[in-house]
């Protein structure tokens, strides 16, 4: 069973174990797109993550990462529901070559300005739940050290991360120390728990978390750990742009524009913005959009290209 997050306590509650892999909806996500690998690699290491840290929000609505840079690289953004549907693009800012070996701070913090955002966004909006949004300049090598900081001076919650990226798949794990175990410096018994965990976690490399299934790498690291686990949950890929959403799009811009791209071309190409999605309307498409009846709000999906 593939794309799936997989969650577990260590027997004293003082430590919590998630791992996500995803292998069909990573795919399916970058059907349309082409990224640069390591563009692609730092996309699919912050999809992992949004993965794991959705899966503790405590409402319906969804949880929105976004890295901005001042490099190449000009956003990176993942969207995680709470029932853990996924999103993800990234764009590149136009003139500037992506290199070949680019780094997490070569490519979205070159002059320093780059900016880390969270997002919690409920789907019922009111006065006890409201969007919160979070940002934090870039530290850290790589997408595990720019939450892992969040997560502490943020939220207040120690969590280590490990992700891992590639063209067919992208998996991730996350230790986190229970948020009622005393503060970080706390002595005791959770305390060796917790340092006991990342020892055995940090002995993990990306090719095990890519190359090996949840079930045994848990098993590797942990086995000499009681784990209490939870039963696994589906991770999904889901972009909501559709054929009609961007028939509206076209509606709006108006009969004399479509008619205008026609005379230059044979069809119109538009992609949707986020999952990159193409959308072919032919001159008989087109003139459909002005003579059926529609009353559907208008909505801009995507870009003509
Ligand atoms: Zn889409």
């Amino acid at each position: 069973m593939t794309d799936l997050l997989k969650k577990y306590l260590f027997q004293d509650h003082s430590v919590r174990v998630q791992a996500v892999k995803l292998d069909e909806a990573w795919r399916t996500g970058l059907a349309h797109q082409s990224y640069p690998p390591c563009v692609q690699r730092l996309l699919g290491e912050l999809t992992a993550a949004a993965v794991l840290l959705a899966a503790n929000i405590k409402f319906d609505g969804s949880l929105v990462l976004q890295l901005q840079g001042d490099g190449p690289v000009a956003l990176i953004v993942v969207e995680c529901t709470s029932d853990l549907t996924i999103r993800a693009t990234a764009s590149l800012r136009e003139g500037l070559s992506v290199p070949r070996d680019g780094n997490f701070q070569s490519l979205l913090n070159s002059q320093g300005q780059g900016r880390f955002i969270v997002v919690l966004d409920p789907q019922r909006k009111n006065a006890a739940m409201q969007p919160y949004q979070g940002i934090v300049p870039l530290e850290g090598d790589s997408v595990a050290q720019v939450l892992e900081h969040y997560m502490r001076n943020s939220e207040q919650l120690d969590t280590r991360l490990w992700l891992a990226a590639d063209a067919g798949q992208t998996a991730g794990l996350l230790l986190q120390r229970m948020p009622d175990q005393g503060g970080t410096e706390a002595p005791g018994p959770a305390h060796d728990t917790w340092e006991r965990a990342v020892a055995l976690a940090s002995t993990i490399e990306s090719g095990e978390l890519l190359g090996l299934d949840t079930d045994t790498l848990i098993h590797r690291l942990f086995w000499e750990e009681t784990l209490i686990a939870f039963e696994p949950q589906n991770v999904s890929w889901h972009c909501p742009c559709t054929r009609e959403r961007v028939a509206n799009m076209l509606r709006m811009l108006g009969q004399e524009e479509v008619e205008d791209i026609l005379s230059q071309r044979d069809q119109i190409d538009v992609s949707c913005n986020f999952c990159g999605k193409p959308y072919r309307f032919d001159p008989i498409d087109c003139a459909r959009l002005f003579t059926s009846p529609q009353d559907t709000p208008p909505s801009g999906a995507g870009s003509i290209h």
